[in-house]
C-alpha cells in the first residue's frame, strides 16, 4: 500500500479508497482477459465515471468533483500501484491530458457539450499529436485542417494514439495555415462519428497490453469552426502550456509503479530460500534494495514538491521535464534490478514483476522521450 503523504488531505484519501475499491471490484477480476484482448471493456469507462474517477478536477457543473490536479494524482497513483498500466494510461490520457485542454481552453458551449460526457464516461477522449512521420518534432506535424467558410476539413494520419479504439472525441493537432514550424498549428475537436474518420488497427505492444493504441485516419473529415479548441494558430503554444502537466503525470505514475515493484521484491526476497536462507539475507540484496529505497524516497519528495508547485500554478516546464526524466529513468533502473532478484521467475508472465518490467519501458518514450526532456532542461541552465 502506498504510504500516506502530507501533500494530500482527508478528501484525497477518501478518493484514494474509492480507487482501491474500484480496482478490486471492477478492474482486477477482468484484467487478464483485457490484456489478452488488447483492450479494456468499454463499460469500465461508465463505471469509472459513476464513482467519480473521471476528470475529478472538473467543476461540479460539468459533473466533476470540483477538485484540483491533486485529485487526478491520487487516481494515477492508485491505478499505477495496482499494476494495471493499461487502464491507468487510458484514464490518465483522458483525465490528465485531454480534460486539461478542455478545461483551460474550451468555451462554455464546448465544456457543456463534451466535458460533461467525459466526466460521466459517455465520451472517451484521445489526443492525436504523433504522426507516422513525426513524433518528437511536433513542429513538423503535417495533418491539415483547411478552412471552408464556417467549416474545417481535416486530412491526415496519426499513430500511437492512446484510447484510439474507444475514443468518441479526438483533440487533433493540425496545421491550419501554410506557415511552417510552430506557427499555423491549431487544436481541432473531431467527433469520431463524422464521415471520413477511420480507426486503424489496435497496435500490438511490448507492455500496457490492455491499452488500446491505434492509428487514426482523417480523410476530409468536416467539422464546424466551433470545434476549434483555443484560437486558430495557437495550437503549439497550447501544447507547450499543457505538456508540463502530462509530464508530471508520467513522473507520478512511474513513482507509484516503481514503488509497487520494490514492495513485491522485498516480499519475495524475504520468502525465497537459496543456499539455506532467504535471498534478502545476502548483503548484495540488502545493499541494492537500500539503494532503491533511497531513490524512491528522493523521487517521492521531488514529485510532492512538483505537486505543490502545480497547485500554486508555479510548476515550470523545466520542473516537469526533470520529474519526467528522473522518475521514469529511475523506474527503468529499479524494475530491472527488482526482476533480477526474482531469478527465472521474473521472466515468467505469471509473476507480476514481469509485467511491471514490460510496462515500465514506454515511460521513457511517450509524453516526450528522455532525450527531449534533457533538451528542454538544458535550455534553461
Ligand atoms: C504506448 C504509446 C502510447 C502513445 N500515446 C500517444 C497519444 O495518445 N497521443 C500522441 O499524440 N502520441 C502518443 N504516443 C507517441 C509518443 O508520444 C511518441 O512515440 C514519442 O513522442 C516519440 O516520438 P517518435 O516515436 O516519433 O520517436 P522519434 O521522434 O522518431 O525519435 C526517435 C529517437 O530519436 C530521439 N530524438 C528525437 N529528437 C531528438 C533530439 N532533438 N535530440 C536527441 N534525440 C532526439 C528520440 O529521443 C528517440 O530516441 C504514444 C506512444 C506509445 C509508444
Amino acid at each position: 500500500m502506498l504510504k500516506r503523504r502530507t501533500v494530500y488531505n482527508e478528501e484525497h484519501e477518501l478518493l484514494r479508497n474509492t480507487v482501491r475499491r474500484f480496482v478490486k471490484s471492477e478492474i482486477a477480476p477482468h484484467f487478464d482477459a483485457w490484456e489478452r484482448a488488447g483492450i479494456v471493456d468499454r463499460s469500465v469507462w461508465d463505471k469509472a465515471g459513476a464513482v467519480g474517477l473521471l476528470c475529478p478536477q472538473a467543476a461540479t457543473e460539468y459533473g466533476g468533483a470540483g477538485g484540483t490536479f491533486k485529485h487526478n494524482a491520487v487516481v494515477i497513483e492508485e491505478l499505477a500501484y495496482a499494476g494495471v498500466a493499461g487502464p491507468q494510461t487510458d484514464i490518465s490520457v483522458h483525465n490528465d491530458v485531454c480534460a486539461g485542454y478542455l478545461i483551460r481552453l474550451g468555451t462554455e458551449a464546448q465544456k457543456r457539450r463534451w466535458l460533461c460526457g467525459m466526466t460521466s464516461g459517455k465520451t472517451v477522449c484521445a489526443i492525436a499529436m504523433t504522426e507516422p512521420g513525426t513524433g518528437s518534432d511536433l513542429q513538423s506535424i503535417a495533418t491539415r485542417a483547411v478552412r471552408l467558410g464556417e467549416r474545417l476539413r481535416v486530412s491526415g494520419a496519426k499513430t500511437f494514439i492512446s484510447n484510439g479504439q474507444h475514443c468518441d472525441l479526438v483533440i487533433v493537432v493540425a496545421r491550419t495555415s501554410d506557415e511552417s514550424g510552430a506557427r499555423g498549428l491549431s487544436l481541432v475537436l473531431v467527433e469520431t462519428d463524422r464521415p471520413g474518420f477511420a480507426r486503424g488497427r489496435n497496435l500490438e505492444k511490448l507492455g500496457h497490453l490492455s491499452s488500446d493504441t491505434s492509428e487514426l485516419f482523417f480523410d476530409g473529415v468536416e467539422v464546424p469552426v466551433e470545434n476549434l479548441l483555443g484560437a486558430e494558430g495557437t495550437g503549439f503554444a497550447s501544447l507547450m502550456q499543457e505538456l508540463p502537466q502530462e509530464r508530471l503525470t508520467l513522473g507520478i505514475s512511474s513513482m507509484a509503479a516503481a514503488q509497487k515493484a520494490f514492495d513485491i521484491t522485498c516480499e519475495y526476497t524475504r520468502t525465497r530460500q537459496v543456499f539455506g536462507g532467504p535471498v534478502i539475507d545476502f548483503q548484495n540484496t540488502r545493499y541494492k534494495l537500500a539503494d532503491l529505497k533511497a531513490e524512491l524516497e528522493v523521487g517521492w519528495a521531488f514529485v510532492d514538491q512538483c505537486l505543490e508547485r502545480h497547485d500554486r500554478a508555479e510548476l515550470t516546464a523545466q520542473d516537469a521535464s526533470i520529474a519526467k526524466l528522473w522518475c521514469t529513468e529511475m523506474h527503468g533502473r529499479l524494475v530491472d534490478q527488482c526482476l533480477q532478484f526474482f531469478g527465472g521467475y521474473g521472466f515468467m508472465r505469471e509473476y507480476e514483476i514481469c509485467r511491471l518490467y514490460a510496462d515500465a519501458r514506454v515511460q521513457r518514450i511517450y509524453g516526450g522521450t528522455s532525450e527531449i526532456m534533457r533538451e528542454l532542461i538544458s535550455r534553461n541552465l
